[in-house]
């Protein structure tokens, strides 16, 4: 596991920690949230690979089952013609009909003669030729029937395998999730706040994040912070986590957050009781659990904090963005770009 440190002089100046907060390293917890992302992606290719192989089983059993089932058809027309021919060929060797056999076998050259034995010849070949497709049919009935037999234990070994693999891919999706969680509540975040079930800070749910409107996050996707009643989306959450430690590293004390996740609700709130102030319901990053507001210095422009966090947030995935530098002018709100975020 690869380790990051933030420089000396950041040390140097950090002075205090604070009593009870466990020191751990901020890069361990971007380690630990790509190994959960990896693993994540892990077990989708596997289950996606299972499906498919699924799939392409299924329908070459079914090709089997149609080529097999016309094959039957076939055979039992065979056999509908093969009974009476025979018994027909039978009774012309047995009593060529009427004694028209009889001038042709003394040697008599008479057309009716010849005509009876062409009659024979034609009807002994056809009864050779339905007896030679009968046994080509069964044999090809065999084979398919056989090779139906040997795609069925196929798609059971196979199903067999990628189901123990995606069983192990998740349990040990499962465990990274784990030890992120442990690590995070070392750091005094209250995973199990609220009643969480399961309770994880679990970074792979957030693609599922995209299903739900600006602002009505299930609770599934969210993930507290250190600082009391304030949460993000998981990914999110766990890279302010990271920045709050280096923060806290640098100047002493962790970051104050006025605002994080805002529900649909709380946009509203907002936006009615201070119009102009908070963006439009439904549209704030605050409501995608991607964006804080800060105070503590960070709040004021060019402050040692907001130059700090300006310099050192892209490599926890957090910047100040463009807009915010002027319009409206919000120097105290930040956001988490996940695709910055993903590269870390
Ligand atoms: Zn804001």
């Amino acid at each position: 596991m690869v380790t990051m440190t933030s420089s000396g002089t950041a040390q140097a100046q950090s002075p205090t920690h604070q009593a009870g907060t466990q020191e751990l390293d901020p890069g361990n917890l971007t380690e630990l949230r790509r190994d959960a992302e990896r693993s994540s992606q892990a077990l989708a290719d596997a289950t996606k690979a299972l499906e498919q192989r699924q799939a392409t089983l299924t329908k070459a059993d079914k090709e089997l089952k149609v080529k097999l089932e016309q094959l039957r058809t076939a055979t039992v027309e065979l056999s509908k013609v093969r009974r009476p021919l025979a018994d027909l060929v039978q009774s012309l060797y047995q009593e060529p009909s009427g004694g028209d056999m009889a001038p042709f076998l003394s040697g008599q050259d008479d057309a009716s003669s010849l005509r009876a034995l062409s009659d024979m010849t034609y009807l002994v070949s056809g009864r050779d030729k339905v007896l030679a497709d009968a046994g080509r049919l069964y044999q090809e009935q065999q084979k398919l029937a056989a090779d139906a037999q040997e795609l069925r234990a196929t798609k059971l070994l196979v199903e067999a395998q990628l189901s123990a693999e995606i069983d192990t891919l998740r349990k040990r999706s499962a465990t990274v999730v784990k030890s992120l969680s442990q690590a995070l509540t070392k750091l005094g975040v209250r995973v199990n706040q609220g009643g969480r079930t399961g309770a994880a800070c679990d970074p792979t749910r957030v693609s599922a994040a995209a299903q739900y409107p600006n602002g009505l996050l299930p609770k599934t996707v969210l993930c507290p912070l250190q600082q009391r009643g304030r949460e993000l989306r998981a990914d999110a959450a766990i890279s302010f986590v990271a920045l709050n430690e280096a923060y806290r590293k640098q100047f002493g004390r962790p970051m104050c957050v006025t605002d994080s996740y805002r529900s649909l609700g709380a946009q509203q709130s907002i936006f009615y009781r201070r119009p102009g102030f908070a963006a439009v319901p439904g549209r704030s990053n605050h409501g995608l659990g991607l964006a804080v507001d800060l105070c503590g210095g960070v709040d004021v422009f060019r402050s040692v904090q907001f130059n700090w966090l300006e310099a050192n947030g892209k490599k926890f995935g957090w910047i100040h963005p463009d807009w915010a530098y002027h319009s409206p002018f919000e120097p105290w709100h930040w956001e988490y770009d996940p695709k910055l975020g993903s590269l870390l």
